[in-house]
């Protein structure tokens, strides 16, 4: 019997045994990991926890739902839980790691099919493994001129894995859970499920009708451990035949209050039709220079130096980024509302022609228009040490809250010695205020003062009734708290009834069975 050094909790070395061979018996036993070695990739964890907490048990790749739903049966039989990744990419919210130890990570990736693209109507079927860059390189080469709406990392992640977390992209099809458009989900007892007009034989409106007949399903497989979800239909925007990106900067922080005060009325009436993103100082300069470069000291940066890099790199301490799509002759007229609109509010508004050879214009138009581009990784150099960790309340889109949020976030990250590395999307009426709690993984202490001064800020903006939209898998039992008994209970009766073993990723979004 191997050694095993992880088991799933309550499973006998000698039954573990017993499970694995009949895994190996579904996927073949080159799709069954368990040593040290082949499961480092499914360790590697940005957010300030040890690893170890959260070691799985295993991982196993099927390639066919077939494999999903035998794999199933053998978790039911002998109580072994399975974390579902996509392309298992879920940086700084604990990328492939499960919410507890002992787990058995299930790597879709190699569901990887592309089933389907209708040209005409804008949609796709596609499997849990399909990346961005695969989409896109398919819609490339077949000519079809439609539009992904991808998030930062873009290339290597997948819209099954962001859709069902929640993500977002940069396009006006930004709030891809909301551009989703049916499901084929594998149930804990294997049964199939496919949502909204998927139940009918030879449905013809699967891809195009979201809520089909009776209660929407769909959103109970986000964020939740309800289901593996293993077919995804998407609504994907046809090209524009024009695309104008611009960014408008405004000097000073306390500007964020008339900076969402001058978006909202623009978004809500779609004169601004995408995400807009307002990208602060930190931000926009954390993805191109480090922190060195302007400060040496270990608490957070001061303004003074702050003020230096904005000036090095011509930057506000706000930066907007936004798009018009349409025709030439409808952006034309949109553009004198939105420039007029910020100009009248000091911002310095900036077009594409004023920005040849700014890079960082360039990945932001990029990501506005969908194509791929993994710039934003260049945050990870701010500080250095490899920690990272997303805090995502979300806001009304009022200044007077941006400008609330940003001052009790820069006060909590202060006192723990961090940057308010931040940016605020506009969705339509509410902001992602995304913060990225850059830290030195390779040094212990820093590690848990970045873990602490998460814990102050979650807490700190749940007693205002800031809630998160998405947090990582050592915090989810601590928001799930956050929105009331209720909600808890009512998750984990739909857990018990639907998956009574509690086998699909116990402390998910902190349900358990
Ligand atoms: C620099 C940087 C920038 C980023 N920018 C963005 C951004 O702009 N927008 C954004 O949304 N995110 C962003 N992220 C976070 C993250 O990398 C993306 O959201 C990414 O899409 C998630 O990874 P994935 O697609 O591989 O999903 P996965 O890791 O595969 O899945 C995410 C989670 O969803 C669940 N899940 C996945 N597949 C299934 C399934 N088939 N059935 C049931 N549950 C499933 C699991 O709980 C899983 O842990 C960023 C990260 C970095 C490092």
């Amino acid at each position: 019997m191997p050694d095993f050094t992880v088991l799933p909790k309550g499973v006998s070395a000698e039954l573990f045994t017993q499970a694995l061979k009949e895994y190996s018996d579904i996927v073949g036993a080159e799709n069954v990991f368990t040593s040290a070695d082949d499961l480092v990739s499914y360790q590697k964890i940005m957010i300030p926890v040890d690893a170890a907490d959260r070691a799985p048990a295993g991982a196993l790749a099927p390639a066919s739902v077939e494999e999903v739903q035998d794999i199933l049966r053998v978790c039911n039989k002998y109580g072994i839980p399975v974390w579902p990744v996509s392309t298992g990419k879920n940086f700084g919210y604990g990328s492939a790691t499960a919410a507890t130890k002992g787990q058995i990570i299930l790597d879709l990736r190699r569901m990887n099919k592309i089933l389907e693209v209708d040209a005409e109507l804008g949609t796709a079927l596609v499997e849990p493994g399909v990346t961005y860059q695969q989409l896109k390189n398919y819609l490339v080469e077949n000519k079809i001129p439609l539009w992904l709406s991808p998030p930062a990392p873009s290339s290597i992640v997948s819209p099954m894995g962001n859709t069902v977390d929640r993500g977002v992209g940069y396009t006006p099809y930004g709030e891809n859970f909301m551009f989703s458009c049916g499901m084929e989900v594998v149930m804990a007892n294997s049964d199939i499920l496919r949502t909204g007009m998927g139940g009918m034989p030879n449905s013809k409106s699967w891809q195009v009708f979201k809520w089909g007949y009776g209660p929407y399903l769909d959103g109970i497989f986000t964020q939740s451990n309800y289901g593996i979800v293993t077919k995804l239909g998407m609504w994907l925007m046809p090209e524009p035949p024009a695309f104008k990106p611009f960014v408008v900067r405004y000097p000073n922080d306390d500007d964020i209050t008339i900076i969402v005060d001058t978006i909202r009325p623009l978004r809500i009436a779609q004169i601004i039709p995408n995400a807009v993103v307002i990208a602060h100082a930190l931000w926009e300069g954390g993805a191109q220079v480090t922190r060195s470069q302007y400060y040496e000291g270990n608490d957070s940066i001061p303004d003074e130096a702050v003020e230096k890099m904005k000036s090095d790199l011509g930057m506000g301490a706000w930066n907007i980024y936004a798009g018009l799509y349409g025709t030439p002759e409808h952006n034309d007229l949109n553009w004198k509302i939105v420039k007029g609109a910020f100009e009248a509010t000091g911002g310095l508004v900036q077009e594409e022609h004023e920005m040849q050879d700014n890079e960082t214009f360039e990945y932001r138009a990029k990501l506005m228009r969908g194509e791929m581009t993994l710039s934003e990784f260049g945050l990870y150099n701010w500080r250095g040490g490899g920690g990272s960790v997303w805090f995502a309340p979300v806001a009304q889109a009022k200044g007077s809250e941006g400008l609330e949020q940003m001052a009790i976030a820069k006060r909590i990250l202060g006192k723990y010695g961090f940057d308010y590395v931040s940016e605020y999307i506009v969705g339509w009426r509410d902001m992602h205020h995304i913060i990225d709690l850059l830290f030195d993984k390779t040094n212990p202490e820093e590690t848990r003062r970045a873990d602490e001064c998460f814990d102050e800020l979650l807490s700190e903006f749940s007693k205002r009734g800031w809630g998160s939209y998405r947090t990582n898998t050592a915090y989810m039992d601590k928001v799930a708290d956050t929105f009331g008994p209720v909600k808890k209970d009512i998750n984990q009766r739909i857990k018990r009834a639907l998956d009574p073993n509690g086998i699909i990723a116990p402390g998910k979004s902190g349900i358990y069975n």
